[in-house]
């Protein structure tokens, strides 16, 4: 069942779609002011990015990125907040050349893949959408699109996480009273496995079946146990700022 998850403004709080997102982010009054605030200086470009997964609309992500990052500050970022369980493969596909994270050199079929040691600026422009994956077993796929370029000044950051979708809260499948925790790998498979903390231990797949729930794609498969670095709820300034 496709969700249409909601999530939160960087700069002003306010909550909107992930489609709502796109167009409220180049509008967004309190970013605006701070644009403002920005003289003087040494300036770079950034570009916006939109990522989300092949096959929907559930989980996604709002991103502003040098355009001085290489594609690999990307992976690593992806890998943090949505993707790391064992150390799998990834590559983007940009334009129909693969940009990999470990490019062989006796590529046996076809162009050899490229590295990601690649300047963003020098692959990506405004508009376009490209493919990236992660884990050639068990495969997360997303798409990345350039949603947006802008030149402003050279703050800090490589990448700045502009939104986020909020994490899904699902029902314990078996008590239908509290919020699931865990997955059940095996159940999941079969289009269920929501489990709470008190169901999951009497649950008959068994405890090595189980996963933590978690804000990412990749909840569910092979290991994966959620971000140790990102909070599943991204916080906005505004919020962090009052305390
Ligand atoms: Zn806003
Ligand atoms: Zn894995
Ligand atoms: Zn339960």
């Amino acid at each position: 069942m496709a969700k249409r998850t909601k999530g939160k403004c960087k700069y002003c709080g306010k909550e909107y779609t992930f489609s709502y997102m796109n167009k409220h982010l180049p509008v967004c009054e309190e970013r605006q002011k701070k644009w403002a605030e920005e003289t003087g200086g040494k300036k770079t470009g950034y570009f916006e990015l939109a990522i989300y997964p092949k096959y929907n609309r559930e989980h996604w992500l709002y991103v502003e990125i040098k355009e001085t990052a290489l594609l690999k500050d990307l992976d690593r970022f992806l890998r943090d907040i949505w993707l790391e369980c064992c150390g799998h493969l990834s590559a983007f596909d940009i334009n129909g050349v693969c940009y990999d994270v470990m490019p062989q050199d006796n590529f046996f079929w076809g162009e050899p893949a490229k590295s990601m040691n690649y300047k963003l600026k020098s692959v990506l422009e405004k508009g376009m959408t490209f493919g990236y994956e992660y884990d050639f077993g068990s495969t997360t796929e997303l798409m990345i699109t350039v949603v947006n370029y802008r030149i402003r000044n050279n703050g800090k950051e490589k990448l700045i996480i502009l939104s986020r979708n909020n994490p899904v809260e699902t029902l314990c499948e078996e008590c239908g009273k509290k919020s699931a925790v865990y997955i059940c790998t095996q159940c999941y498979y079969e289009g269920g496995g929501w489990l709470c903390e008190d169901c999951a231990e009497t649950h008959e797949c068994g405890e090595e079946m189980l996963l933590p729930v978690c804000n990412s794609p990749r909840m569910g498969v092979c290991g994966y146990c959620g971000s140790d670095i990102y909070p599943d709820q991204f916080v906005p300034d505004i919020y962090s700022i009052k305390g």
